[in-house]
C-alpha cells in the first residue's frame, strides 16, 4: 500500500478500460480512443527519477514511465524504501485524468543489483559457463521476484548479445560467443515473465523483460567509433548479412518466441556488406522490418539512455528518425520537457504519422494491462522478505558453483580436502565488490563491502577455518599444503573495461606478483575473478590448478563448494581463452584458431560427481515421495560403477538422468504411468535398502540392474515388480 493515500480513487469512474473482465484488446482500444495527443506523447516518454524537477511533472507531462539508471537509488537503499518511492510516483500518475499507471524500469542484470541486501547473481558470462538453461530460468525467477517485490514491474535485462571480442567492456553482460549458447540461456526470459503469451505477467513474482541491445552490440570492431572516441563499446558492427542473421539476430528471434515484452536497440551501428554504418536507433530496416514485421515482435521498443541524441541531425530529426524507425518509448532520460514538445511538434507538422503514435501507445498500454498495473499500480510487498532470502541465495550459490570453469588441474590438486592447510592471497579473494563486478549497488560497481554477501575467502573459511589470508601475498609461510591466489579485474560498467588496469586483458602487476610469489612457494591454485578472460600464458607453467571464476556475485561460498568438492566442477568456457591479447577477436570456428583454452573447455572433477551422487541418493531415499525414491534407486545403481573414468559412468549417469526426467514428467502429468516405478522403488527403498545400507544396489536383481544401467527404466521397473511380486 502507498505511504500516503491516492488523491483519486482507482476505478472511481466506471470506464470500460478499467473493467478487468473485458478482453485486453478492447480495454486498450477504449483507452486509446479517449487519449489526446499530449497523453499519447507522455506514454512514449521515459524520464530518470532524479531528473524530475517536481513529482507533479509526472501528471503535467502525463509521463508513461520512469527509470532508475544504474545506482540511482533511494535513501536508505532498502527494499521497503524502493517500494515506497515507486508507490509515491504512482500516486502522481493516479492524479491524471485517465489514471494510467507508470511502468517503472531498472537494470537488474544479475539479480536486483541496485538494492542493498538483494541476491546478486553471477554475471551472465558465468551463467553461460554453467550450460544449464534451467538454472538460467531460475535466475530469471529470482531476479523477477525480488524486483517485483519492490514495486518494479520492468527489468532492462537480459543482454542477449553475442560476445565476439572480449575487449568489449560489456563482455560479462553476455552469455558467450556462440549464438546457440546465448539462445539456450534465453530461458531467463521465461523465468522473468512466465508464459510466452504474457498471461502470467500480472503475478507478483513476474516482471517484463528486455532483450538488449538490438542488434550486434557484441560484434563491434575494436577501435571503431561513431561518436569520436576510440572505443569498442557503441562502435560499428561490420558484418555480412549472413553473419548478422546467424550470429546476432538469432538470439532476438528466440527472445521474441519466448514472448519478451520489450526490446532495447543498441548504441552501436551496423554496417552490412560493406555499406555505410547505420545507427541502430535509426534503423527502420532492422527495427520495423526485421524485429517487428519479420519476427513478429508485438511488445514495445525502448530506446537506450539518451541514445537518440547520437543520431545525425538536430534533435527534432533525432525524434523523427527514431520514432519512424519503430521506437515506441524513448529513455530521454533528463530532457523530458524538450522531448515531449519535440515529439508533439513533429506529429502536428505531419512528419510522424499519428498512426505510428497510436501503434506505439497501443504496444505500451498492452504491456501495462498485461502486468496488471491498472488493477494494482502499487507495490505488492507481500514477497518483500524474499529479497535476499536464503532460498534465493541458494540459487546464487548453485549458480556460482556451476559457473566455475576448471582450466587446469595438474596432479588432480582440486578438489582439496577440508583439512588442507590453505594459504589464501590476492586482490579478489576477500572483496565482495570485486567479485560482483559492475552494475552492483552503483552503476560502475566498486570494491569493498557494498552489500550483504559472502566473499570467496569467507566461503573457504566456512570449509577450512584455519585458512590464512594475506591480500598482497606477503610472506607465504611454511606449513601450508596449498596456496590459493584470487586475482582478476576491478569492477566496471560499459566502455572499455577495467579502468584501473586500462583496456587490456592483462592482470595487474600486483596480481602477477602475488601469483609469482605464492606459486614459487607452494602448490598453487589460481582463481581469476573477472568479466572476461585474462591472459595468463607467461605464468601458466608455475600454476598447478587454474580456475575461471567470472564474477560470482554475493555468494562466494559457491566457489568454495567446488574448490573443496562439495559440488563437482562442471562449468565450460563460454568464450575462447586467448594466449595473447592481440589474438582478439578470437572465436571458435576462426580460420587460424589457436587459443590457450578453446571454447567449451572445462575439466570436471569426477570423484566429486560420485560424492554428489551419494548425497543425492541419501536424500532421495529418505523422501516420502515415491518418485524421488525411484530416482534414489537409480542413483544407487549409478554409484555401483567402479571405474569413473570409463564409459560405464556415462551409462549410469544416463540412467539417473532418465529416472530424474521420469520423476519430473510423472509429477507434472498423471501418476498413473508412474505407478509401477513408484511401487517398486518404494518397496525396495523401504524394505530392502534403507538409507543406512552402503551398497543399496546389491539387493537389486542383476537383470534389473543391467536394464537400468542401459537406460531402460520401464523394463527395469517391470523386472523389479515381478521379482518382488508387486503385481
Ligand atoms: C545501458 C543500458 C541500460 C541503460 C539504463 C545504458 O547506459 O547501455 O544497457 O539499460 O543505460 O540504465
Amino acid at each position: 500500500a502507498p505511504s500516503t493515500q491516492p488523491t483519486v480513487v482507482i476505478n472511481a469512474h466506471d470506464l470500460p478500460y478499467l473493467n478487468g473482465k473485458l478482453p485486453l484488446t478492447k480495454r486498450v482500444a477504449d483507452l486509446l480512443a479517449r487519449m489526446n495527443l499530449a497523453e499519447k506523447v507522455g506514454q512514449m516518454t521515459q524520464a530518470e527519477r532524479n531528473a524530475l524537477r517536481s513529482r507533479t511533472d509526472i501528471a503535467s507531462y502525463a509521463l508513461g514511465s520512469l527509470l532508475s539508471g544504474g545506482g540511482s537509488v533511494p535513501t536508505p537503499n532498502t527494499p521497503a524504501a524502493w517500494a515506497a518511492m515507486i508507490d509515491n510516483f504512482q500516486l502522481n500518475a493516479q492524479a491524471t485524468r485517465l489514471q494510467i499507471p507508470l511502468i517503472y524500469g531498472v537494470d537488474a542484470v544479475h539479480g536486483h543489483n541496485n538494492v542493498v541486501g538483494a541476491t546478486i547473481l553471477p554475471h551472465n558470462i558465468g551463467i553461460g559457463a554453467t550450460r544449464d538453461p534451467d538454472l538460467a530460468r531460475r535466475t530469471g525467477e529470482v531476479t523477477a521476484t525480488e524486483v517485483r517485490a519492490t514495486g518494479i514491474p520492468w527489468d532492462f535485462a537480459p543482454c542477449v548479445c553475442v560476445v565476439r571480442d572480449d575487449r568489449w567492456g560489456r563482455a560479462y553482460e553476455g552469455y558467450g560467443e556462440d549464438p546457440a549458447l546465448v539462445q539456450s540461456m534465453a530461458t531467463v526470459i521465461t523465468g522473468m515473465q512466465g508464459k510466452a503469451d504474457g498471461s502470467q505477467l500480472k503475478q507478483n513474482n513476474r516482471v517484463l523483460a528486455t532483450a538488449k541491445h538490438f542488434v550486434g552490440d557484441g560484434g563491434t570492431t575494436y577501435g571503431s567509433s561513431t561518436t569520436g572516441s576510440y572505443t569498442i563499446d557503441q562502435g560499428i558492427t561490420e558484418v555480412t548479412r549472413q553473419q548478422l542473421e546467424t550470429l546476432h539476430l538469432a538470439p532476438f528471434k528466440t527472445s521474441v518466441d519466448l514472448g519478451v515484452g520489450t526490446v532495447m536497440p543498441s548504441y552501436s551501428s551496423v554496417a552490412i556488406d560493406g555499406q555505410a554504418p547505420v545507427k541502430m536507433h535509426g534503423s527502420g530496416e532492422l527495427i520495423n522490418g526485421v524485429l517487428k514485421e519479420r519476427m513478429g515482435f508485438d511488445g514495445f521498443v525502448i530506446s537506450d539512455w539518451q541514445a537518440i541524441d547520437q543520431l545525425p541531425g538536430d534533435y527534432p530529426s533525432d525524434i523523427r528518425t527514431s520514432i519512424n524507425a519503430g521506437l515506441d518509448m524513448i529513455m530521454v532520460p533528463t530532457n523530458y520537457q524538450g522531448f515531449t514538445q519535440g515529439l508533439t511538434d513533429e506529429v502536428t507538422a505531419g512528419r510522424i504519422p499519428l498512426s505510428r503514435i497510436d501503434d506505439a501507445v497501443r504496444r505500451i498500454l498492452t504491456e501495462k494491462f498485461k502486468l496488471g498495473l491498472f488493477e494494482q499500480p502499487y507495490a505488492d510487498t507481500s514477497r518483500i522478505a524474499e529479497v535476499g532470502s536464503a532460498a534465493h541465495r541458494a540459487v546464487g550459490r548453485e549458480a556460482a558453483a556451476k559457473s566455475q570453469v576448471l582450466l587446469k588441474n595438474d596432479g588432480n590438486l582440486l578438489p582439496l580436502a577440508a583439512t588442507a592447510k590453505v594459504y589464501v592471497a590476492g586482490s579478489n579473494a576477500n572483496d565482495l565488490g570485486n567479485q560482483m563486478g559492475g552494475w552492483s549497488i552503483s552503476w560502475q560497481g566498486g570494491s569493498g563491502t557494498t552489500t550483504t554477501g559472502t566473499t570467496i575467502l569467507d566461503g573457504i573459511k566456512q570449509v577450512a577455518p584455519s585458512a590464512t589470508f594475506s591480500a598482497d601475498a606477503s610472506a607465504p609461510l611454511d606449513g601450508h599444503d596449498v596456496g590459493m591466489v584470487v586475482v582478476g579485474e576491478r569492477p566496471y560498467a560499459e566502455g572499455i573495461g577495467d579502468v584501473g588496469n586500462g583496456h587490456d586483458l592483462l592482470l595487474s602487476d600486483a596480481d602477477k606478483a602475488a601469483v609469482d610469489k605464492v606459486c614459487a612457494a607452494m602448490k598453487c591454485v589460481v582463481l581469476i575473478v573477472s568479466g572476461r578472460p585474462q591472459v595468463i600464458a607467461d605464468q601458466l607453467g608455475a600454476i598447478d590448478a587454474l580456475v575461471a571464476s567470472w564474477l560470482p556475485g554475493t555468494e562466494g561460498a559457491g566457489v568454495a563448494d567446488v574448490l573443496f568438492g562439495k559440488r563437482p566442477f562442471t562449468g565450460r568456457l563460454p568464450v575462447s581463452w586467448p594466449r595473447a591479447e592481440d589474438q582478439q577477436p578470437l572465436n571458435v570456428g576462426d580460420a587460424s584458431y589457436d587459443p590457450q583454452y578453446p571454447y567449451g573447455w572445462g575439466l570436471s572433477t569426477q570423484a566429486t560427481a560420485r560424492q554428489k551422487l551419494a548425497e543425492a541418493r541419501n536424500v532421495l531415499l529418505q523422501k516420502q515421495d515415491p518418485y524421488a525414491l525411484a530416482a534414489g534407486v537409480a542413483a544407487g545403481v549409478a554409484l555401483h560403477v567402479k571405474d569413473w573414468s570409463g564409459p560405464q559412468a556415462t551409462i549410469a549417469l544416463a540412467a539417473l538422468a532418465q529416472s530424474g526426467k521420469y520423476l519430473e514428467r510423472t509429477k507434472a502429468d498423471s501418476y498413473a504411468e508412474g505407478d509401477a516405478v513408484v511401487s517398486a522403488a518404494r518397496w525396495i527403498a523401504q524394505n530392502r535398502i534403507g538409507p543406512n545400507v552402503d551398497e543399496p544396489t546389491s539387493k537389486l536383481t542383476s537383470d534389473a540392474e543391467h536394464l537400468l544401467l542401459t537406460g531402460n527404466l520401464q523394463a527395469a521397473v517391470d523386472k523389479l515388480a515381478a521379482a518382488y511380486r508387486l503385481r
